[in-house]
């Protein structure tokens, strides 16, 4: 049989990937292929978290390989010398990939795949991560969309996922030579500052299905109300899976709608919804791919963002700013490489709106530290945040971070689950340990004793700054 280099990028899986299928389709003995050059991504290199989660996650695909006869093959980029050499080698005549859509790759593969064909290859992409392809929905202007909520009805009227299928059991096998070992990437960190994170999450395509399973046997029930709660274990955790493709968003809305009944019907469209953000942010870096580093609503451009105070960022990195919901979100990012929505949401707004800061702050910091760094879903979630992008909160609406805390996680045990500093004190006093200084000197004396910046006056000072820069 002919051979084929199926090329793996985001797309960790065997199930439900388009690449592999077709290669299979049109009788080619697929072999897979790795190729690591991340200086290709432009400004936004994968993080250290990312790293971490990949070299794991390319170990469950190697390992799922060889269950199936078949292997990963790793190769350091340049990725056009590295294909071009594994052309060589393999004696393929053809190669099959699933699309990225990040701005700093597009051209590259677009670049490659008309030299390849060129010289006569068979190369062909498809859409392996996505309900619909960036470019498909469009206004009735046939413009992009810029808000949500049209986008959402136009996605949910026009939807057709495709149904999900499993690859074989076994796969025909093709050796090449000089293998490179995937440790001698580098992507597991030398020092092991993620021993932390892997009790909660386990990569690979056979985690993602069990994340899947777990979500819609349990947390699926009370999806509406507690997906807010970062106190309850109230969401998917579906993020770093779909990110690094280790499950395709449409046999995650198979499994939603075989379980969907009268009684849960809302909770699925509410989790569906959620996935749909997911599409929106796609379509946006699609058709503003500028807004990964500068703001989608000009007006920001001339906003008077604080230069950071010395330790100022760094008290936020490291969840000391003396705000427990923005501490406890912070540590618990550091600690597994994920955070809770809701405080992503609280603690993007106290970093933008109360210190002031540009998003881009938290944006790399972001990037470097969760194991679901997408720059689709972190562009979208920080321009929101900050009331610079589409469809976003307005500037003006700023989080107070004490009411948030009273409300979304009522008991402070998010809080005290984070900040052991604050565990001696009374659940009610853990929001706000200041309006209580005698009692918070005695029972948590190791807590910043005041916030970096008063919340009122911070958030009269971020007021002040956007009046201005609307004159
Ligand atoms: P669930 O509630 O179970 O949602 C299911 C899936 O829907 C998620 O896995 C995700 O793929 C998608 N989704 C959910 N909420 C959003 C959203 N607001 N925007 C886009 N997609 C969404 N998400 C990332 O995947 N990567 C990021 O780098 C990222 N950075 C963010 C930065 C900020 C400042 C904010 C406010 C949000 C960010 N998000 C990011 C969105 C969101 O916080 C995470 O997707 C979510 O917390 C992941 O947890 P989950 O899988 O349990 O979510």
């Amino acid at each position: 049989m002919p051979v084929a280099l199926v090329w793996f990028r985001n797309d960790l899986r065997l199930d439900d990937n388009p690449a592999l299928r077709m290669a299979l389709d049109e009788g080619y003995t697929p072999l897979p292929v790795y190729i690591h050059a991340p200086e290709e991504e432009g400004g936004w290199m994968p993080g250290a978290a990312s790293d971490a989660w990949r070299h794991r996650s390319l170990r469950a695909l190697d390992a799922d390989l060889r269950a199936c006869g078949s292997a990963l093959h790793v190769r350091r980029g340049p990725t056009g010398a590295a294909l071009r050499a594994l052309l060589r080698d393999s004696g393929a005549r053809a190669v099959f990939w699933n699309r990225k859509y990040e701005p700093a790759t597009r051209p590259r593969d677009a670049a490659l795949k008309k030299q390849l064909r060129e010289q006569g290859l068979r190369v062909e992409s498809a859409n392996g991560g996505l309900l619909f392809e960036p470019w498909d929905l469009a206004t009735g202007q046939g413009t992009p969309y810029r808000v949500f909520t049209p986008f959402w009805r136009t996605a949910r009227a026009r939807w057709n996922p495709p149904a999900p299928w499993k690859a074989p059991d076994r796969l025909p096998s093709c050796a090449i030579a000089d293998d490179m070992p995937l440790a001698s990437l580098g992507l597991a960190p030398s020092i092991p500052w993620d021993r932390g994170f892997w009790d909660d999450w386990q990569p690979g395509e056979a985690g993602a299905r069990e994340a899947l399973e777990v979500f819609v046997d349990g947390a699926l029930r009370g999806y509406r109300e507690d997906r807010d709660r970062p106190d309850r274990v109230g969401t998917s955790r579906l993020s770093p899976h779909l990110h690094f493709g280790e499950i395709a968003p449409w046999r995650i809305a198979a499994a939603l709608e075989q379980t969907r009944t009268a009684a849960n019907a809302a909770e699925v469209e509410a989790f569906l919804r959620e996935l749909g953000w997911r599409e929106f942010a796609w379509h946006l870096l699609h058709h503003f791919p500028h807004t990964a580093d500068r703001n989608l609503n000009p007006r920001f451009d001339g906003f008077a963002w604080a230069a950071p105070g010395a330790g100022v960022l760094e008290a936020w990195q490291r969840g000391r700013t003396g705000v427990p919901i923005v501490d406890a979100g912070m540590r618990e990012l550091w600690a597994t490489g994920y955070m809770h929505n809701r405080v992503r949401m609280i603690a993007a707004s106290f970093l933008t709106k109360h210190l002031r800061l540009h998003w881009s702050h938290g944006a790399r910091w972001f990037w470097d530290t969760l194991v679901d760094a997408d720059l689709a879903n972190n562009t979208l979630g920080w321009q929101w945040t900050a009331g610079t992008g589409a469809d976003a909160a307005p500037y003006f609406r700023v989080f107070n971070p004490v009411t948030q805390a009273r409300r979304f996680d009522p008991r402070g045990e998010y809080i005290a689950r984070w900040v052991p500093e604050l565990r001696g004190l009374p659940p009610a006093l853990r929001f706000a340990p200041w309006e209580s200084p005698a009692m918070a000197a005695r029972l948590a004396p190791d807590y910043p004793a005041n916030s970096l910046v008063d919340l009122a006056a911070g958030r009269e000072a971020a007021l002040a700054a956007y009046r201005a820069s609307a004159d």
